[in-house]
């Protein structure tokens, strides 16, 4: 693995940045200090400094983001038509592409990862913006032909005030999917960004003022999921949760969302499979398993962290793929040569390098990777190496729970009927990828696999206007596609007489 060569520290590149130092909440259209006058500090997990402090709300701050969105909801905002919140959304999108270079740059140094994959992520939020500006326009009701003198039609509802919570590894990016088509249904919004990554939903915020977001419409707490997250949850003004990030988190949100029948998406956690047969185009299947694991340092939620390789091929491949890994750039993040950044905290290094252990006490061998990478440049901060374990069966915790870094497991199939076997074996089903020439084939296992994303001879599993989301514990709802405005949306059907004959049911 190469170390990126470079003098600069992340200061000293970083022109365009507009760091503040405190980032206070934003609540109807002002920002204001947390209740407690409590701060909490946020870092750059590059380098392990901290870089701002960030107010820590509390229940009472929550009680009154809830009441600004419901009035924001009752008042002009729940007055806007699909074209004039349309209108916004386009504004914001515009004014996060003025804003790209400092977006990214702000993303990168609160959470580590490459500038190469914020730019993408920065990019799609825009472009989500784009989409669910342009869905507001065409998601409309409906009419029903009814006999007898009646005339149905249905409307389109937003579903009220939505709580969005959203985990660290893509902040604006999560940010957008679960804010834009809120917005474009006419919702009223309390963002809750993960703790680790507050900064660029505060900058989203700014960005949606001077779009001219009425007031209240989106309000950001940040502080402990477990206290206001899980009030927002259970909070009777709240009308809708949606939850992006750990499994476990969703369970304990659908339980509290329960009690008040809460509207809820869950987009949860994955332990994606991705499977080479033979026939593959060799070289596109290791560079596409390559990008599917150690995109984003393995920590996405689709990354495609089991990787299942026919028998025949079985040496050549994982000779190829430790080859290529070799090959990554790990190292300043900022420096647009890097592929892999940091790891987001070192809890989660300890997680990763726990899992890796595992997997030695199962028997299973590391051929690459297995530590934290040596050098100057990872003195500081939290950095963890693509790592490549063989010699796995699906039976061990490594192969089954998931990881969320740099980690993919090697598994040996024979046949067709075996790769669909063991890559349905997991709890979970939010993507998989499958590599073949054989067209049959490709569909065939496409059809049986329970994943709620399918690529055939492709890495990408997220893109605008495709739904995205989970089969089994992966969760439920489809996000990122025009679809998606059903989950924020109340479909209320109104039924009119409209005969000539005044209606007289009981006949009396
Ligand atoms: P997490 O569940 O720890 O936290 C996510 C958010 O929930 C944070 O804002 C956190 O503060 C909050 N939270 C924590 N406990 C809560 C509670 N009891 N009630 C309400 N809110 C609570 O997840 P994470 O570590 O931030 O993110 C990583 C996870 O996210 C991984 O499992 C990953 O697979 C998943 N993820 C899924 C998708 C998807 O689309 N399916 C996308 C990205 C990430």
């Amino acid at each position: 693995m190469k170390e990126t060569l470079t003098k600069q520290t992340l200061m000293e590149t970083n022109t365009r940045l507009q760091l503040k130092t405190r980032y206070p909440l934003y609540i109807n259209g002002k920002y204001v200090d947390s209740s407690s006058g409590q701060w909490f500090d946020t870092y750059n997990p590059a380098t392990g400094e901290k870089i701002a402090v960030v107010a820590k709300a509390n229940r009472a701050d929550v009680d009154i983001a809830v009441t600004a969105a419901r009035q924001a909801l009752d008042g002009k905002w729940g007055r806007y038509s699909a074209a004039r919140r349309a209108q916004v959304l386009n504004r914001i999108a515009s004014l996060l592409r003025d804003r790209f270079d400092e977006i990214c740059e702000l993303e990168v140094y609160n959470s580590g990862k490459s500038l190469a994959n914020a730019q993408g992520q920065v990019m799609q939020a825009i472009e989500d913006f784009e989409l669910f500006a342009a869905a507001a326009l065409v998601h409309e009701g409906s009419t029903k032909p009814v006999p007898n003198g009646f005339f149905n039609y249905t409307l389109k509802e937003p579903v009220g005030v939505c709580a969005q919570i959203i985990p660290w590894n893509y902040p604006l990016m999560m940010a957008a999917w679960k804010v834009a088509p809120a917005l474009a249904a006419g919702c009223s919004v309390v963002l809750k960004p993960a703790s680790l990554t507050p900064i660029t939903a505060y900058v989203l915020a700014d960005i949606c003022q001077v779009a001219g977001l009425p007031e209240g419409v989106l309000n950001v707490v940040t502080g402990s999921g477990a206290d206001i997250g899980a009030y927002l949850v259970e909070h009777p003004g709240v009308d809708k949760v949606a939850f992006t990030g750990e499994t476990s988190t969703g369970k304990d949100i659908m339980a509290r969302a329960s009690q008040t029948l809460k509207r809820i998406t869950l987009e949860l956690g994955g332990k994606s499979p991705n499977i080479i047969f033979p026939d593959a185009n060799f070289n596109a299947a290791i560079d596409g398993a390559l990008f599917g694991i150690y995109y984003n340092t393995g920590q996405s939620c689709e990354a495609r962290s089991r990787l299942f390789v026919h028998e025949s091929i079985y040496d050549k491949f994982v000779q190829a793929f430790v080859e290529k890994a070799n090959r990554l750039v790990m190292g300043n993040p900022l420096d647009v040569q890097t592929h892999m950044g940091a790891i987001i905290s070192e809890a989660q290094v300890q997680v990763i390098d726990g899992y890796v252990q595992s997997a030695l006490e199962a028997g299973a061998r590391v051929v690459y990777g297995g530590k934290r990478p040596e050098g100057s440049e990872f003195a500081k901060g939290h950095w963890y190496m693509p790592t490549v374990i063989v010699d796995v069966t699906n039976d061990m915790k490594v192969a089954q729970e998931e990881i969320f870094g740099p980690v993919i497991v090697v598994v040996k199939f024979k046949d067709e009927k075996e790769a669909v076997k063991l890559a349905n074996e997991s709890v979970y089903g939010l993507a998989a990828s499958i590599w073949t020439q054989d067209f049959g084939r490709a569909h065939r296992v496409a059809a049986q696999l329970k994943a709620g994303t399918v690529m055939i001879n492709s890495p990408f599993s997220a893109l605008p206007g495709l739904p995205f989301g989970g089969y089994k514990q992966s969760g439920f709802g489809r996000e990122l596609a025009a679809e998606s405005l059903e989950l924020y949306t109340e479909t209320k059907s109104v039924l009119a007489y409209i005969g000539e004959k005044p209606l007289n049911p009981f006949g009396v």
